[in-house]
Protein backbone atom coordinates (compact mmCIF):
# COMPACT_ATOMS: atom_id res chain seq x y z
CA UNK A 1 0.00 0.00 0.00
CA UNK A 2 2.27 2.49 0.90
CA UNK A 3 4.68 0.78 -1.91
CA UNK A 4 2.26 1.69 -3.76
CA UNK A 5 2.65 5.54 -2.92
CA UNK A 6 5.80 5.58 -2.91
CA UNK A 7 5.55 4.38 -6.05
CA UNK A 8 3.58 7.32 -7.52
CA UNK A 9 5.89 9.64 -5.53
CA UNK A 10 8.63 8.34 -6.58
CA UNK A 11 7.95 8.72 -10.52
CA UNK A 12 7.45 12.48 -11.29
CA UNK A 13 6.83 11.29 -15.01
CA UNK A 14 2.99 11.53 -14.65
CA UNK A 15 1.89 10.37 -17.67
CA UNK A 16 -1.70 11.83 -18.43
CA UNK A 17 -3.03 8.41 -19.42
CA UNK A 18 -5.36 8.04 -16.87
CA UNK A 19 -8.81 8.50 -18.01
CA UNK A 20 -11.33 10.89 -16.21
CA UNK A 21 -14.09 9.27 -14.32
CA UNK A 22 -17.22 9.96 -16.53
CA UNK A 23 -18.92 12.43 -13.91
CA UNK A 24 -16.03 14.71 -13.88
CA UNK A 25 -15.88 14.68 -17.82
CA UNK A 26 -19.48 15.49 -17.27
CA UNK A 27 -18.81 17.83 -15.02
CA UNK A 28 -15.79 19.68 -17.00
CA UNK A 29 -17.83 20.24 -20.07
CA UNK A 30 -20.14 22.08 -17.91
CA UNK A 31 -17.46 24.31 -16.72
CA UNK A 32 -16.21 24.72 -20.19
CA UNK A 33 -19.54 25.81 -21.31
CA UNK A 34 -20.52 28.07 -18.40
CA UNK A 35 -16.96 29.82 -18.92
CA UNK A 36 -17.24 30.00 -22.77
CA UNK A 37 -21.06 31.15 -21.62
CA UNK A 38 -19.55 33.83 -18.77
CA UNK A 39 -16.57 34.11 -21.13
CA UNK A 40 -18.89 36.57 -23.51
CA UNK A 41 -20.19 38.79 -20.51
CA UNK A 42 -17.05 38.95 -18.66
CA UNK A 43 -14.92 39.09 -21.72
CA UNK A 44 -11.51 38.94 -19.93
CA UNK A 45 -10.82 35.65 -21.82
CA UNK A 46 -7.01 35.74 -21.47
CA UNK A 47 -4.95 32.80 -21.26
CA UNK A 48 -2.68 33.58 -17.99
CA UNK A 49 0.40 32.72 -18.07
CA UNK A 50 1.53 31.81 -14.33
CA UNK A 51 4.93 31.37 -13.84
CA UNK A 52 8.21 30.88 -15.87
CA UNK A 53 11.24 28.53 -14.86
CA UNK A 54 14.60 27.96 -16.89
CA UNK A 55 16.63 25.48 -17.13
CA UNK A 56 20.69 25.42 -18.29
CA UNK A 57 22.07 22.16 -19.11
CA UNK A 58 25.44 21.57 -20.78
CA UNK A 59 23.26 20.95 -24.21
CA UNK A 60 20.09 23.25 -23.81
CA UNK A 61 17.96 25.55 -22.04
CA UNK A 62 14.07 24.68 -21.28
CA UNK A 63 11.79 27.57 -20.78
CA UNK A 64 8.69 26.20 -18.95
CA UNK A 65 5.89 28.48 -18.61
CA UNK A 66 2.60 27.49 -16.46
CA UNK A 67 -0.20 28.13 -18.73
CA UNK A 68 -4.12 27.84 -18.53
CA UNK A 69 -5.27 24.96 -21.01
CA UNK A 70 -5.17 25.25 -24.62
CA UNK A 71 -2.89 28.00 -25.10
CA UNK A 72 -2.38 28.86 -28.94
CA UNK A 73 1.45 29.74 -29.54
CA UNK A 74 3.94 29.94 -32.47
CA UNK A 75 7.61 29.95 -32.33
CA UNK A 76 10.00 30.52 -34.46
CA UNK A 77 14.16 31.35 -34.14
CA UNK A 78 16.23 32.72 -36.76
CA UNK A 79 19.16 35.73 -36.34
CA UNK A 80 20.26 35.00 -32.89
CA UNK A 81 17.19 35.09 -31.92
CA UNK A 82 13.63 33.42 -30.77
CA UNK A 83 10.41 34.07 -30.83
CA UNK A 84 7.35 33.19 -29.09
CA UNK A 85 4.30 34.77 -29.78
CA UNK A 86 1.46 33.63 -27.60
CA UNK A 87 -1.91 34.43 -28.22
CA UNK A 88 -4.53 36.41 -25.58
CA UNK A 89 -0.87 35.47 -22.90
CA UNK A 90 -1.47 37.53 -19.35
CA UNK A 91 1.27 37.85 -17.43
CA UNK A 92 1.27 38.36 -13.67
CA UNK A 93 2.98 41.07 -11.69
CA UNK A 94 4.37 38.38 -9.51
CA UNK A 95 6.39 36.27 -12.09
CA UNK A 96 6.98 38.67 -14.32
CA UNK A 97 10.52 39.38 -13.16
CA UNK A 98 11.14 35.71 -13.95
CA UNK A 99 11.17 36.34 -17.29
CA UNK A 100 14.20 37.93 -17.75
CA UNK A 101 16.45 34.83 -17.54
CA UNK A 102 20.11 34.94 -18.65
CA UNK A 103 22.51 32.46 -19.18
CA UNK A 104 25.20 30.93 -22.25
CA UNK A 105 22.28 31.04 -24.70
CA UNK A 106 19.69 33.52 -23.39
CA UNK A 107 21.50 37.35 -23.68
CA UNK A 108 17.92 39.10 -23.21
CA UNK A 109 14.37 39.35 -23.37
CA UNK A 110 11.92 42.03 -25.27
CA UNK A 111 8.29 41.68 -24.14
CA UNK A 112 5.72 43.02 -26.49
CA UNK A 113 1.90 43.39 -25.98
CA UNK A 114 -0.49 44.48 -28.70
CA UNK A 115 -3.97 43.59 -28.36
CA UNK A 116 -4.51 40.15 -29.01
CA UNK A 117 -0.57 38.83 -28.55
CA UNK A 118 2.08 38.57 -26.24
CA UNK A 119 5.43 38.73 -28.44
CA UNK A 120 8.70 37.44 -26.15
CA UNK A 121 11.96 37.83 -28.02
CA UNK A 122 14.99 35.93 -26.73
CA UNK A 123 17.88 37.53 -28.25
CA UNK A 124 20.21 34.18 -27.78
CA UNK A 125 24.31 33.93 -28.26
CA UNK A 126 23.46 31.47 -31.24
CA UNK A 127 20.65 29.94 -33.45
CA UNK A 128 19.05 26.86 -31.82
CA UNK A 129 17.01 23.99 -32.56
CA UNK A 130 14.32 24.26 -31.27
CA UNK A 131 11.38 22.28 -29.56
CA UNK A 132 8.28 22.97 -27.95
CA UNK A 133 5.12 21.25 -26.69
CA UNK A 134 2.70 21.77 -24.20
CA UNK A 135 1.86 18.84 -21.01
CA UNK A 136 -0.68 18.50 -19.07
CA UNK A 137 -0.56 18.77 -15.13
CA UNK A 138 -0.04 16.18 -12.98
CA UNK A 139 0.64 15.53 -9.52
CA UNK A 140 3.52 17.89 -8.91
CA UNK A 141 2.91 20.47 -11.05
CA UNK A 142 -1.26 22.21 -11.12
CA UNK A 143 -0.71 23.70 -14.22
CA UNK A 144 -0.67 22.70 -18.02
CA UNK A 145 3.21 23.63 -19.48
CA UNK A 146 4.54 25.32 -22.28
CA UNK A 147 7.68 23.52 -22.88
CA UNK A 148 10.66 25.38 -25.27
CA UNK A 149 13.63 24.12 -25.85
CA UNK A 150 16.41 25.53 -27.36
CA UNK A 151 19.11 22.65 -27.93
CA UNK A 152 22.66 23.51 -29.15
CA UNK A 153 23.06 22.27 -32.74
CA UNK A 154 26.11 19.94 -32.71
CA UNK A 155 24.98 17.48 -29.49
CA UNK A 156 28.17 17.54 -27.73
CA UNK A 157 26.99 16.22 -24.29
CA UNK A 158 28.17 12.90 -24.23
CA UNK A 159 30.88 12.99 -26.18
CA UNK A 160 32.35 16.21 -24.16
CA UNK A 161 32.04 14.23 -20.77
CA UNK A 162 34.63 12.38 -21.68
CA UNK A 163 37.59 13.44 -21.06
CA UNK A 164 40.57 12.55 -23.49
CA UNK A 165 43.03 10.31 -22.15
CA UNK A 166 46.19 11.57 -22.32
CA UNK A 167 48.10 8.54 -20.63
CA UNK A 168 49.35 5.54 -22.26
CA UNK A 169 46.78 3.00 -22.40
CA UNK A 170 48.34 0.97 -19.81
CA UNK A 171 47.52 3.81 -17.35
CA UNK A 172 44.14 4.73 -19.35
CA UNK A 173 43.19 0.52 -18.37
CA UNK A 174 43.65 0.69 -14.95
CA UNK A 175 41.84 3.73 -14.02
CA UNK A 176 38.79 3.29 -12.76
CA UNK A 177 35.86 5.07 -14.13
CA UNK A 178 33.21 5.82 -11.39
CA UNK A 179 29.95 7.03 -13.01
CA UNK A 180 27.79 9.30 -10.10
CA UNK A 181 24.07 10.05 -11.39
CA UNK A 182 22.77 12.37 -9.29
CA UNK A 183 19.21 11.48 -9.11
CA UNK A 184 16.43 13.98 -10.77
CA UNK A 185 17.23 17.59 -11.32
CA UNK A 186 15.56 20.80 -13.57
CA UNK A 187 11.62 20.40 -13.85
CA UNK A 188 11.92 16.73 -11.94
CA UNK A 189 12.28 17.70 -8.22
CA UNK A 190 11.93 14.10 -7.52
CA UNK A 191 10.86 13.53 -4.03
CA UNK A 192 10.01 16.18 -1.68
CA UNK A 193 10.25 16.32 2.01
CA UNK A 194 8.14 16.21 5.53
CA UNK A 195 9.69 20.08 5.52
CA UNK A 196 9.91 20.22 1.69
CA UNK A 197 13.07 19.87 1.19
CA UNK A 198 13.94 18.62 -2.92
CA UNK A 199 14.98 15.41 -3.35
CA UNK A 200 17.21 16.79 -6.64
CA UNK A 201 19.31 19.10 -4.44
CA UNK A 202 20.18 16.14 -2.37
CA UNK A 203 21.22 13.79 -4.85
CA UNK A 204 23.39 16.36 -6.50
CA UNK A 205 24.76 18.02 -3.23
CA UNK A 206 25.96 14.58 -2.54
CA UNK A 207 26.88 13.12 -5.97
CA UNK A 208 29.45 16.27 -6.13
CA UNK A 209 30.72 15.34 -2.40
CA UNK A 210 31.12 11.66 -3.97
CA UNK A 211 32.69 12.74 -7.49
CA UNK A 212 35.13 15.10 -5.38
CA UNK A 213 36.52 12.61 -2.85
CA UNK A 214 36.73 9.87 -5.81
CA UNK A 215 38.87 12.59 -7.80
CA UNK A 216 41.29 12.62 -5.04
CA UNK A 217 41.75 9.02 -5.12
CA UNK A 218 44.91 7.50 -7.32
CA UNK A 219 43.50 5.41 -10.01
CA UNK A 220 39.82 6.53 -10.12
CA UNK A 221 38.00 9.11 -11.80
CA UNK A 222 34.23 10.28 -11.68
CA UNK A 223 32.00 11.14 -14.26
CA UNK A 224 28.94 12.75 -13.04
CA UNK A 225 25.65 12.59 -15.05
CA UNK A 226 24.21 15.99 -14.49
CA UNK A 227 26.77 19.03 -12.46
CA UNK A 228 23.46 21.36 -12.05
CA UNK A 229 19.79 22.16 -11.64
CA UNK A 230 18.29 20.19 -14.83
CA UNK A 231 16.65 17.51 -16.05
CA UNK A 232 18.85 14.37 -17.87
CA UNK A 233 16.96 11.85 -19.02
CA UNK A 234 17.53 8.34 -17.97
CA UNK A 235 18.81 6.84 -20.95
CA UNK A 236 21.06 9.57 -21.76
CA UNK A 237 22.33 8.31 -17.81
CA UNK A 238 23.05 5.59 -19.34
CA UNK A 239 24.73 6.55 -22.67
CA UNK A 240 27.03 8.66 -20.56
CA UNK A 241 28.06 5.85 -18.81
CA UNK A 242 28.62 4.01 -21.65
CA UNK A 243 30.85 6.68 -23.61
CA UNK A 244 32.90 7.06 -20.39
CA UNK A 245 34.12 3.52 -20.31
CA UNK A 246 32.63 3.58 -16.77
CA UNK A 247 33.74 0.16 -14.15
CA UNK A 248 30.88 1.06 -11.82
CA UNK A 249 27.47 3.07 -11.88
CA UNK A 250 26.47 5.07 -8.88
CA UNK A 251 22.79 6.32 -8.62
CA UNK A 252 22.00 8.42 -5.53
CA UNK A 253 18.49 9.19 -4.33
CA UNK A 254 16.56 9.71 -1.08
CA UNK A 255 13.53 7.52 -0.81
CA UNK A 256 10.03 8.60 0.61
CA UNK A 257 7.03 7.15 1.67
CA UNK A 258 3.43 8.47 3.30
CA UNK A 259 4.12 6.78 6.19
CA UNK A 260 6.77 9.42 8.10
CA UNK A 261 8.02 6.23 9.85
CA UNK A 262 10.33 4.80 7.26
CA UNK A 263 13.57 5.57 7.67
CA UNK A 264 17.00 4.46 6.75
CA UNK A 265 19.30 3.84 3.53
CA UNK A 266 18.36 1.08 1.20
CA UNK A 267 20.21 -0.14 -2.04
CA UNK A 268 18.85 -1.58 -5.26
CA UNK A 269 20.52 -3.61 -7.68
CA UNK A 270 19.38 -4.48 -11.09
CA UNK A 271 17.80 -7.38 -11.63
CA UNK A 272 17.54 -9.31 -14.90
CA UNK A 273 14.29 -10.93 -14.07
CA UNK A 274 12.34 -8.39 -12.13
CA UNK A 275 12.29 -7.26 -8.66
CA UNK A 276 12.72 -9.51 -5.90
CA UNK A 277 9.54 -7.97 -3.95
CA UNK A 278 5.95 -6.92 -5.19
CA UNK A 279 7.31 -3.28 -4.20
CA UNK A 280 10.57 -3.71 -6.48
CA UNK A 281 8.27 -4.77 -9.26
CA UNK A 282 6.00 -2.12 -8.90
CA UNK A 283 8.39 0.17 -9.19
CA UNK A 284 10.54 -1.04 -11.81
CA UNK A 285 6.60 -0.84 -13.81
CA UNK A 286 6.52 2.79 -13.04
CA UNK A 287 9.99 3.66 -13.61
CA UNK A 288 10.11 1.84 -16.86
CA UNK A 289 7.40 3.54 -18.08
CA UNK A 290 9.52 6.31 -19.02
CA UNK A 291 7.81 10.07 -20.49
CA UNK A 292 10.06 12.57 -20.39
CA UNK A 293 7.30 15.72 -20.43
CA UNK A 294 5.39 13.86 -22.24
CA UNK A 295 8.14 12.53 -24.50
CA UNK A 296 8.45 9.00 -24.67
CA UNK A 297 12.37 7.71 -24.16
CA UNK A 298 13.92 5.57 -26.24
CA UNK A 299 13.75 2.33 -23.82
CA UNK A 300 16.77 -0.21 -23.83
CA UNK A 301 14.19 -2.91 -24.84
CA UNK A 302 13.82 -0.64 -28.64
CA UNK A 303 17.32 0.14 -28.57
CA UNK A 304 19.20 -2.09 -31.05
CA UNK A 305 22.24 -0.75 -30.47
CA UNK A 306 21.49 -1.42 -26.63
CA UNK A 307 19.82 -4.42 -27.29
CA UNK A 308 22.78 -5.88 -29.05
CA UNK A 309 25.24 -5.20 -25.71
CA UNK A 310 22.77 -6.79 -23.77
CA UNK A 311 23.03 -9.75 -26.06
CA UNK A 312 26.61 -10.26 -25.60
CA UNK A 313 27.64 -9.67 -22.10
CA UNK A 314 27.56 -11.73 -19.02
CA UNK A 315 24.58 -11.10 -17.22
CA UNK A 316 24.81 -13.30 -14.48
CA UNK A 317 28.63 -11.73 -13.72
CA UNK A 318 27.44 -8.27 -13.42
CA UNK A 319 24.21 -9.12 -11.18
CA UNK A 320 26.76 -10.95 -9.08
CA UNK A 321 29.00 -7.75 -8.90
CA UNK A 322 26.11 -5.55 -8.96
CA UNK A 323 25.09 -7.27 -5.60
CA UNK A 324 28.68 -7.28 -3.98
CA UNK A 325 28.71 -3.79 -4.64
CA UNK A 326 25.30 -3.44 -3.06
CA UNK A 327 26.60 -5.18 -0.03
CA UNK A 328 29.60 -3.54 0.27
CA UNK A 329 28.09 -0.17 0.29
CA UNK A 330 25.06 -1.24 2.67
CA UNK A 331 27.89 -2.26 4.99
CA UNK A 332 29.54 0.99 5.52
CA UNK A 333 26.26 2.77 5.30
CA UNK A 334 24.80 0.54 8.21
CA UNK A 335 27.93 2.16 10.02
CA UNK A 336 26.13 6.10 9.65
CA UNK A 337 23.11 5.01 10.16
CA UNK A 338 19.95 3.07 9.86
CA UNK A 339 19.01 0.61 7.48
CA UNK A 340 15.84 0.28 5.95
CA UNK A 341 16.73 -2.97 4.69
CA UNK A 342 19.75 -4.70 5.49
CA UNK A 343 20.35 -6.39 1.83
CA UNK A 344 20.22 -5.58 -1.80
CA UNK A 345 16.90 -4.92 -3.41
CA UNK A 346 16.59 -5.90 -6.68
CA UNK A 347 14.76 -3.84 -8.77
CA UNK A 348 14.71 -3.33 -13.14
CA UNK A 349 14.89 0.59 -12.90
CA UNK A 350 16.10 1.75 -16.59
CA UNK A 351 18.78 3.52 -14.84
CA UNK A 352 20.71 0.66 -13.87
CA UNK A 353 20.17 -1.35 -16.97
CA UNK A 354 23.93 -0.77 -17.89
CA UNK A 355 25.45 -3.07 -19.96
CA UNK A 356 28.71 -4.58 -18.55
CA UNK A 357 28.58 -1.89 -15.82
CA UNK A 358 28.00 -3.26 -12.00
CA UNK A 359 25.32 -0.57 -11.19
CA UNK A 360 23.38 0.17 -8.07
CA UNK A 361 20.95 2.64 -6.60
CA UNK A 362 21.55 4.11 -3.56
CA UNK A 363 18.25 5.59 -1.40
CA UNK A 364 20.42 7.39 1.17
CA UNK A 365 17.53 8.27 3.38
CA UNK A 366 13.80 8.44 3.74
CA UNK A 367 13.53 12.57 2.77
CA UNK A 368 9.99 11.98 4.01
CA UNK A 369 11.01 10.99 7.49
CA UNK A 370 11.40 14.29 9.50
CA UNK A 371 15.04 13.15 11.25
CA UNK A 372 16.15 11.58 8.05
CA UNK A 373 15.29 14.68 6.06
CA UNK A 374 17.55 16.51 8.19
CA UNK A 375 20.24 14.49 8.26
CA UNK A 376 20.22 14.48 3.87
CA UNK A 377 20.30 18.49 4.29
CA UNK A 378 23.18 18.67 6.97
CA UNK A 379 26.34 18.61 5.17
CA UNK A 380 28.47 17.09 7.61
CA UNK A 381 25.91 14.77 7.72
CA UNK A 382 25.62 14.77 3.65
CA UNK A 383 29.77 13.79 4.30
CA UNK A 384 29.18 11.38 6.17
CA UNK A 385 26.61 9.47 4.11
CA UNK A 386 29.45 10.28 1.10
CA UNK A 387 32.03 8.93 2.75
CA UNK A 388 30.05 6.04 3.45
CA UNK A 389 29.10 5.01 -0.48
CA UNK A 390 32.99 6.11 -1.34
CA UNK A 391 34.26 3.52 1.66
CA UNK A 392 31.59 0.83 0.20
CA UNK A 393 33.74 1.31 -3.23
CA UNK A 394 36.81 0.87 -2.09
CA UNK A 395 35.81 -2.07 -0.21
CA UNK A 396 34.32 -3.67 -3.60
CA UNK A 397 37.82 -3.22 -5.49
CA UNK A 398 39.92 -4.86 -2.33
ZN1 LIG B 1 14.73 9.48 -6.59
Amino acid sequence: MHQLIKNLKHNFFQPNKEAKPPYLAGKMRFFILLSLLLGHVYADNKTTLFDFRFWTSPERTRIVIDTEPNVRFSINGQKNQVVLKIKNAKLLNRTYKKLFYQDQRIRKTHVKRDKNTLTLTFKTAKNYHLKSYTLKPNNRYRHHRLVVDLMDKKSTTIKSRVTPNKQSSKVKNTTKIILIDAGHGGEDSGAIGYRHSKEKYITLKIGKKLAKKINQTLGMKAVLTRRGDYYVGLTKRIRIAQANHASLFISIHADSVKRIGARGASVYTLSERGGSTKFARDLEKSQNTVYQFGTSETLIKDDQYLNKILWDFSRKDRDIQSQKLGFKILKRMGKIGYLHKKTPQKAGFVVLKTPFIPSVLVETAFISNPEDEKRLNNSKQQDKITNAIYQGILDYYK
